[in-house]
């Protein structure tokens, strides 16, 4: 599991809005009148310097956010097609099923927006590339094995969203590091879960975009 790191965001789940819009209650409204679409592209750096980058189309609708991750995953000598094509199925499900529709975004005026995940190994253009090696290894964002478990790629997975690494010596969160053997974000997770830090790239991404200025990430199901 790779080293990979991470920004300054705080540690707390409320983010003040950096965007300087007016407070205006009637947010979701102006939302609807026009939805906000972009493909996000940035560089973070963890606390042992490693650095990779977090990147996914993300738009905002009514009443839910809708992020896609477009990855190119390029067989390494000694991956079939064949061999590709069935992990492609398994993988989808088990970084959708990690990652999606786990966590929303509440505003202050009680708006619900359940983050949707998808995953896309076949698309126009692609926000990473990935070489997937043959049989068992170690993987980091950008390398995977074949035989990789499906929480090993939801982890790097993770990575793709702007999560950092929570184990001893990892691309942890320079300004808030955590060491938490029950997350995803654990090296070699089993059963990892997802926590509401996990997303605060998108967190801050909702707040740049909306005149929301506190919003909380709230957990849809436990
Ligand atoms: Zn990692």
């Amino acid at each position: 599991m790779n080293n990979v790191s991470k920004t300054l965001l705080c540690g707390v789940f409320l983010f003040s809005s950096t965007a300087g819009l007016s407070t205006n209650v009637a947010y979701a409204e102006t939302a609807l009148q026009s939805d906000i679409k972009e493909t996000i592209k940035h560089k973070i750096v963890g606390l042992n310097g490693f650095s990779w980058y977090y990147g996914f189309d993300i738009e905002l609708k009514k009443q839910v956010i809708l992020l896609n991750v477009a990855i190119n995953l390029i067989p390494a000598p000694g991956v079939s097609r064949v061999e590709l094509s069935q992990t492609k199925s398994i993988w989808k499900k088990a970084i959708e099923n990690t990652w999606s529709n786990q966590y929303a975004i509440k505003t202050n005026t009680g708006a619900i927006y359940p983050i949707l995940i998808t995953v896309s190994f076949r698309a126009l253009s692609f926000h990473h590339s990935v070489i997937v090696r043959p049989g068992k290894g170690s993987s980091d964002e950008l390398n995977w094995n074949v035989r990789d478990s499906q929480q090993t790629v939801a982890h790097e997975f993770g990575h793709m969203l702007g999560a950092f690494d929570e184990y001893l010596h990892g691309a942890n969160d320079p300004a808030n590091p955590i060491i938490d053997s029950s997350s995803i974000m654990s090296s070699l997770p089993k059963s990892g879960k997802i926590y509401a830090r996990h997303f605060h790239k998108i967190q801050a991404w909702f707040l740049t975009k909306t005149a929301e200025e506190v919003v909380q990430l709230i957990a849809l199901k436990q």
